[in-house]
């Protein structure tokens, strides 16, 4: 059996009942088969694959806080340091009811390769929580916060474990987590990143994750011919990634006509109205049958009967949650003539709907590589707490810019070397892989 395949296989039996963890393994480790073929028997030695694959410290607890009521909750907290071969552990903490070790698992371990692209020196971790922060008072989410970073403050910190913002975790919420962190530590540091600009954050953070997604498409796109100029944009989702996405998409001259929340979507044939949506959803925490109301041009419909993917698109980019894009999505976005994806949440597409794309011409990005602008401007925002300065927004943003297509052409340049030109999800995996590999030989077997 080849080493690639053992390898999954040992996955699979090491860590039951985790199909997320298992999906981001075989995805990697299928895309780099060409890579480790090559250097087989000292990677085997070195058991470079068994030790990328398994965390170094995965942290579970428990949460418990006080509701409105009176009444004692207890929700779990997780944090998995996965990879520090490249710099301290970095990545968001997701507050989400679906949460669980397995998901954590799949998005830390995406966090390493995503984390290398970006030509940063950060390592890979994510975290979260199974508690959902939607229906909840601010004192509730506060005593939440409060609790969860009463356990997790002794594993974190500037130097060796920096979390952000995932689904579910925003400004409000970094800000009590950073609040009780620096009571129980006294100290005032870039601990967290997506902070609020009055205590270290970064301008154009919020902003990051969006607008590098379109950096990056408009580069893909620049690269093979095309642009965005007039095309028209399928976008799901609803919030921090959606939201800058619709705007950026805009800026450049692009029509996005879609967005969606977990209840249901729009298709707004004039296009997204930003301020509307920025309005219901960054404002009033409100749901997206809000903007339909407001916009008597716009269509509603539930979620489960259909989805954005049903809609005439040239460019598809798909901002809420994994796996919401299947194979039936992917052949009726073909079929409607759609010609780039670019995942702006991480692993939003199955499987089986990638090699669909991938099969039928269609330009495909993958998160690690599309989405990685959040995880980089959180990088540039350690720099400047650690400087203890703060770069202008435009600073900021053009460095973000200028990140993004340096992605790119890393991932473009080994998809070539590598004798897999266009295959993007190849690329980004090779070019993630070679670095953190490099890195964690050198340091010898720890
Ligand atoms: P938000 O919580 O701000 O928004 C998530 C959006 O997706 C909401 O509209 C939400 O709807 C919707 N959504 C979430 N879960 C589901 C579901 N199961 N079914 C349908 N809709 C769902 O999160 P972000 O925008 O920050 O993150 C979106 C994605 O991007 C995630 O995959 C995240 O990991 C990834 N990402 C985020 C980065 C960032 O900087 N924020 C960086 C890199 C990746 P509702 O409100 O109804 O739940």
């Amino acid at each position: 059996m080849s080493y690639v395949d053992e390898v999954y296989e040992l996955v699979v039996a090491k860590n039951p009942a985790q199909p997320e963890f298992h999906q981001a393994v075989k995805e990697v480790l299928e895309s780099l088969r060409v890579v480790i073929e090559a250097n087989e028997e000292k990677y085997r030695k070195d058991a470079l694959l068994e030790r990328i694959v398994t965390p170094e410290r995965q942290l579970l607890f428990r949460v418990p806080w006080v509701d409105d009521k009176g009444q004692v909750q207890v929700n779990n907290g997780f944090r998995v340091q996965f990879n520090s071969a490249i710099g301290p552990y970095k990545g968001g903490l997701r507050l989400h009811p679906s949460v669980n070790l397995g998901i954590i698992k799949f998005l830390g371990f995406e966090q390493i390769f995503k984390n290398s692209l970006t030509g940063l020196p950060i390592g890979g971790g994510k975290g979260g929580s199974d508690f959902d922060p939607k229906g909840k008072s601010d004192r509730e989410v506060m005593a939440f916060c409060q609790s969860f970073i009463t356990e997790l403050y002794k594993y974190i910190g500037a130097d060796t474990d920096v979390p952000a913002g995932d689904i579910g975790t925003g400004a409000r919420e970094i800000g009590y987590m950073y609040g009780q962190y620096k009571r129980l530590t006294g100290l005032y540091e870039g601990v967290l990143t997506g902070k609020g600009l009055s205590y270290g954050g970064s301008l154009a953070r919020t902003e990051a994750t969006g607008y590098g997604l379109l950096y990056l498409t408009e580069e893909m796109l620049k690269c093979n011919g095309k642009d965005i100029k007039g095309k028209t944009i399928a976008v799901s989702g609803a919030g921090n990634v959606a939201i800058y996405a619709i705007q950026k998409a805009w800026q450049l001259g692009g029509k996005p006509v879609t967005c969606s929340d977990s209840t249901g979507w729009i298709y707004d044939p004039d296009g997204i109205d930003v301020a509307l949506l920025k309005e219901i959803k960054e404002v009033k925490r409100g749901r997206l049958t809000e903007y339909a109301a407001a916009r008597p041009g716009a269509q509603y419909h539930e979620a489960g009967s259909s989805k954005v993917w049903s809609v005439k698109c040239d460019i598809a980019l798909p901002c809420a949650t994994q796996n919401e894009l299947d194979l039936e999505d992917a052949k009726a976005l073909v079929a409607n003539g759609c010609f780039a994806v670019a995942e702006g949440a991480n692993m939003p597409t199955t499987m089986e709907a990638t090699e669909y794309f991938q099969a039928n011409g269609v330009l495909f990005c993958p998160g690690k590589a599309a989405n990685a602008g959040g995880v980089a401007t959180s990088a540039l925002e350690m720099s400047q707490n650690s400087e203890r300065l703060s770069w202008t927004f435009e600073e900021v943003d053009s460095k973000l810019q200028g990140i993004m297509v340096n992605i790119f052409h890393n991932l473009d340049d080994a998809a070539k070397r590598f004798g897999c030109e266009g295959n993007y999800v190849a690329g980004a995996n090779i070019a993630g892989f070679l670095k953190v590999a490099e890195a964690m030989t050198a340091q010898g077997v720890v």
